[in-house]
């Protein structure tokens, strides 16, 4: 049923429902609280900048949240690169791009697939800007932008669970057993809202001991999170069911995907063009609000196929439409703005 809204700027203060109602909302708030406090525990000291994002992982698990804990100089190094995610096929190129001019086939090491597919990467790191090529003769010489920093200190994964049920720790349970045994994260935790009660010790019992739990009380504009259960260190550069050196390949993947697209990509999957969307301020995060459903909707409902899509009239997009776009464009730069500014801390 379509409720009212008003149009031009979609961005309000939302009391009317706290984020934990929805995972969605819950993951966003946690997402904004990790990027200012992580970590959580106030005992160990670090300078590390969290770099946050949501729904990543591998083909056999995505976590709900990742924080990549980043050297601050080699972050800061990280920028030659663009802001953009370097996939494997470019992280072989950036990384072993020599300093003076050579041969890439004499530069890279072989990759053990075809050298075809090597050539390609390489012109397109050189349209991306992160490598230089130039022909000699009827060979392409390669030469790096900048030597590729070694910006990644640990990576966490959270699993974001505010209804903490009996049988929501069973099934996360059995999840986190693989996190723990597989050690691809250097620590896991799970993510619950405060109720006002202990977290129950049987609750406890069906996680494994190694992972931490964190509980988010969402009073105010700065959540404030305890640890319920700290954690134990895992060891990612132990052979697991993977080994070290994939898991150190797969770890700078999940880095570079995290700095690339960060938390606020939602926006990107959902539909910020429709009439109805808004973004409420909650807990510190913008989270998606729907003026036709009065409520914080999921990514999933906010699709192409939601029967209650509008498209914003053209009248909401004033100045500078086309070229600028309206209010829905206007929030995706916002969100846009707002990950620049946490990738590039210093200024
Ligand atoms: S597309 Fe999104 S904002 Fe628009 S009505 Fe559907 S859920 Fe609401």
């Amino acid at each position: 049923m379509a409720g009212t809204r008003s149009s031009g700027t979609r961005v309000g203060t939302v009391s009317d429902g706290a984020p934990g109602d929805a995972e969605f909302g819950f993951e966003l708030v946690t997402c904004r609280w990790a990027e200012r406090a992580w970590p959580p525990d106030s005992d160990r000291e670090t300078d590390a900048v969290p770099v946050v994002a949501r729904q990543l992982g591998t083909r056999k698990r995505r976590w709900d949240t990742v924080v990549v804990e980043a050297d601050p100089a080699g972050l800061a190094a990280r920028a030659a690169f663009g802001e953009r995610t370097l996939d494997s096929d470019l992280l072989h190129v950036v990384r072993h791009a020599p300093a003076e001019w050579a041969w890439y086939r004499d530069a890279l090491p072989d990759p053990g697939y075809p050298w075809r597919y090597v050539r390609a990467a390489v012109h397109r790191a050189a349209d991306r800007g992160v490598a230089e090529t130039r022909r000699a003769g009827n060979r392409i010489e390669i030469r790096q932008v900048a030597p590729y920093p070694d910006w990644v200190r640990r990576i966490v994964a959270v699993e974001n669970k505010p209804d903490l049920s009996a049988s929501a720790a069973r099934r996360l349970g059995d999840q986190l057993e693989h996190d723990v045994t597989t050690a691809l994260a250097d620590e896991v935790w799970v993510a619950t809202a405060a109720t006002g009660e202990t977290v129950e010790p049987a609750l406890l019992e069906d996680l494994p001991v190694e992972a931490g739990v964190l509980v988010m009380a969402f009073d105010g504009d700065d959540p404030e999170a305890r640890v319920a259960w700290h954690p134990s260190a895992l060891d990612p550069s132990a052979d697991t069911s993977l080994s070290a050196a994939e898991k150190a390949t797969t770890r700078l993947e999940l880095a570079e995907r995290a700095y690339g697209s960060g938390w606020r990509s939602y926006v990107e999957t959902m539909r910020p063009d429709c009439r109805w969307f808004e973004l409420r301020s909650t807990s510190g995060a913008f989270v998606p609000w729907c003026a036709a459903m009065e409520c914080h909707q999921t990514a999933g409902a906010c699709a192409g196929d939601c029967p209650e899509f509008q498209p914003e009239p053209p009248s909401w997009r004033t100045r500078g439409w086309p070229i600028e776009g309206g209010p829905g464009k206007g929030i995706q730069r916002l969100l846009a703005r707002r990950r620049r500014r946490i990738r590039e801390p210093e200024e």
